[in-house]
């Protein structure tokens, strides 16, 4: 897998907040507090880490890039800076919170001198995961401003941050970029054949579709996608395809799910040349929108937001897959099989005898 070291920082489609942060830092207003926004997949984490190489180099180069050699540079690569931490939710604990211990941790080491006489770097990565209790420790620090010291909010959700902390933070917002552009920075970085369709797939978020690329997804959505039409067209068996699915990441899973779903809408909606996400698909796509009721169809994409908007348990997520599968045959060929009963194997029929016993299947 590619070393997020490998890829050059500033991204192309960064330039634009580089050059803002370069003219405060030149001009003395570097903010407090920075909280940078933007979809997931664009870089932000990146971009975070080159502002605080570039802050801690004792010898950037004119555009304010860290030298990479000096003293603080290898500090920073061998991961121990001591004026440069990063608060994240536990790896080891139960929940993804950021708490309040982590926040009080980081505003002790707020009000010391850097160790090292230079800037203080703090990232709090991802900042929506701050519970109630650290977001009330860590406006005190933002009321307070220790000089020096520069704190850096990743958040890829910023509604979900208390208005006083958002309102205390000077917001830098990270873009996607054009299409263009994000297609040829994506095919300079992977060998993948199909750097359209993966980032279409990321919905355009360049290294989203690289992590798509590197994690050999597209083999998957294939896998998933026969299951799909499979049980469509009645040759697969729903229960037997859900064992399958449940095999994938959930979130991924119900985000090409919605995909394939939204984009038999856009083709049953009759436009002439619908957008679609699953472009590469169109083939098998077309002909399964012919036979879609329409309302079916959006009563079935509410169903698999609200699923994907939802956190599932192991057990949950096999019950989820089967049932998105039986719906999903009942919907695509007008069948009617059979939730699963406990203990009772469910018979999948072959389409010509699934259409015969149709009838009698209600
Ligand atoms: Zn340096």
């Amino acid at each position: 897998m590619r070393r997020q070291a490998d890829i050059e920082v500033p991204l192309p489609w960064h330039e634009g907040c580089w050059e803002s942060i370069s003219r405060a830092r030149a001009s003395g207003r570097l903010p407090h507090a920075l909280l940078v926004t933007g979809p997931v997949g664009v870089g932000k984490r990146l971009l975070v880490a080159a502002i605080a190489r570039s802050l801690l180099c004792s010898r950037p180069d004119a555009r304010g890039l860290a030298c990479g050699r000096c003293r603080e540079c290898e500090l920073l690569a061998a991961g121990t800076h001591p004026d440069y931490v990063v608060v994240s939710p536990d790896r080891e604990g139960k929940s993804d919170e950021i708490k309040v211990d982590a926040i009080r941790r980081l505003s002790e080491m707020d009000t010391l001198t850097a160790h090292r006489g230079g800037h203080k770097v703090i990232v709090l990565d991802p900042a929506q995961n701050m519970n109630q209790s650290a977001a009330n420790s860590l406006l005190k620090t933002l009321e307070e401003p220790c000089p020096g010291t520069f704190l850096c909010l990743v958040c890829e959700q910023p509604d979900r941050l208390p208005a006083t902390i958002r309102s205390r933070c000077q917001e830098l917002r990270v873009p996607a970029p054009p299409e263009a552009q994000a297609l040829e920075w994506l095919q300079r970085h992977t060998s993948s054949v199909d750097a359209a369709t993966l980032l279409r797939l990321a919905h355009g978020a360049p290294l989203g579709a690289l992590a798509l690329a590197e994690k050999g997804r597209l083999a998957e959505r294939a896998q998933a996608f026969a299951g799909f039409t499979g049980v469509a067209s009645g040759n697969r068996d729903p229960i037997e395809v859900a064992a399958a699915w449940n095999e994938h990441e959930p979130a991924i899973l119900l985000d090409w799910l919605s995909g394939w779903v939204s984009d038999l809408l856009r083709l049953a909606s009759g436009h002439q040349a619908p957008l679609l996400i699953n472009q590469d698909k169109i083939g098998d796509l077309r002909p399964l929108a012919a036979s879609l009721d329409p309302r079916a169809g959006h009563r079935y994409l509410q169903q698999i937001l609200q699923a994907r908007a939802s956190e599932q348990s192991p057990v949950n997520r096999l019950l989820l897959c089967e049932s998105l599968l039986v719906q999903w045959a009942r919907i695509a060929g007008g069948r009617n099989p059979e939730p699963r009963k406990k203990g009772v194997r469910l018979e999948w029929t072959t389409a010509d005898s699934a259409d015969n016993n149709a009838s009698s299947a209600s």
